[in-house]
């Protein structure tokens, strides 16, 4: 590990100090910035266009933490996972979902979680660090490269449902997707990045404010607090009312309705109590459910619902208008799939 700091860190500002300092154009920062964001380059050397000695002092100073080693795992429903290992040796996991319509990137934003989904793997693992912008950005690149050499196509969508409770790592976050956004760079339309987040009331008003313009998932999986505490103790701190406060504003700064992400446990929130409570709070705002079809993880506790229990809550909340579609995992066979990342590669826990 480097112990110099990562030149992504620095401000536009900041790197055109750098470049007065040595006595160089200040539209060096734009060069930069394309060989960083665009090109996505891994070391200082592959800057063609500034010259060997610029190049030379740019290396003593910076460095580019990039990943260090990255292993991939297919699916044979064509879903490929990668292990990434970070250059301080941690390492994350992010997942190219392939389909007709569109190729999903779904990336990680912190390494573990320090949430406690009971039925998450990614859960059992401790939260050591959050990731840096720059960190959550390259996922991205790389995935964006992998798919143009397996599919023929560019990542269409990002979803932050990889490891980590993305608005508990909120500034690196939203940082990353500014990147990603940038014109003279990968140019990636907020629209088509969804964030899923456990439900953090003071992340999802601040997310609002921010006109990043992109979509908002909520796990929600009961709409009984008493049940949801169950399954997501942490929710305790963060009550259901609280959570609904924060999404009504949510919807009355960027009018953009919710995703509400639901998987049904057998015998945990399968009954009809539960079908009406999860319809009386989709009456509040304008939203679609999701439901998700639940990966084991290897507990006693929690089995996937029963199909009569999907179709039960379906046909309650189609009857009501409420929109609602049912996600079949991808990737399971490999460990892929939502709530299955867990670093089974052999890289550093
Ligand atoms: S579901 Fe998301 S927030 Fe919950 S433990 Fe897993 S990674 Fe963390």
């Amino acid at each position: 590990m480097e112990n110099k700091d990562d030149i992504r860190l620095l401000s536009p500002e900041q790197l055109k100090d750098f470049f007065i300092e040595k006595n160089q154009s200040k539209y060096r920062v734009d060069q930069i910035s394309d060989w960083l964001w665009k090109k996505g380059v891994s070391n200082f050397s592959q800057m063609s266009n500034l010259s060997d000695s610029l190049r030379k002092s740019l290396g003593e100073k910076f460095c580019l933490n990039k990943p260090t080693k990255i292993e991939v795992k297919k699916s044979i429903d064509g879903t490929m996972k990668y292990s990434i290992q970070l250059h301080d040796k941690n390492s994350v996991e992010a997942v190219l979902i392939p389909s007709k319509k569109r190729i999903t990137a779904c990336i990680s934003s912190q390494v573990g979680c320090s949430l406690d989904c009971k039925f998450c793997a990614t859960s059992r693992l401790i939260r050591k660090r959050n990731l840096f912008f720059y960190e959550i950005f390259d996922q991205l690149f790389y995935l964006n490269e992998q798919s143009n050499a397996h599919f023929k196509r560019k990542v269409s969508n990002i979803v932050f449902m990889g490891m980590g409770e993305p608005l508990l790592n909120y500034k690196n976050v939203v940082k990353a997707i500014n990147k990603m956004k940038l014109p003279g760079g990968l140019n990636f339309s907020a629209k088509r990045i969804t964030i899923s987040t456990s439900g953090i009331p003071k992340g999802i008003k601040n997310l609002a404010n921010e006109n990043l313009n992109c979509n908002l998932a909520v796990s929600l999986h009961s709409a009984l607090q008493e049940t949801r505490e169950k399954i997501m103790p942490f929710s305790k701190n963060f009550p259901l009312e609280e959570l609904m406060e924060s999404l009504k504003y949510w919807y009355s700064v960027t009018k953009k309705k919710i995703l509400y992400e639901y998987i049904i446990f057998d015998g945990i929130n399968d009954d009809i109590k539960h079908v009406k409570a999860l319809a009386k709070i989709c009456e509040v705002l304008p939203c679609k459910v999701n439901f998700i079809e639940y990966n084991p993880i290897g507990d006693k506790i929690f089995r996937p619902s029963k199909v009569e229990k999907l179709q039960l809550y379906q046909k309650y909340l189609t009857d009501k208008g409420i929109v609602n579609t049912f996600r079949i995992s991808r990737g399971r066979d490999i460990n892929a799939a939502c709530g299955q990342l867990v670093n089974l590669n052999g890289f550093n826990l």
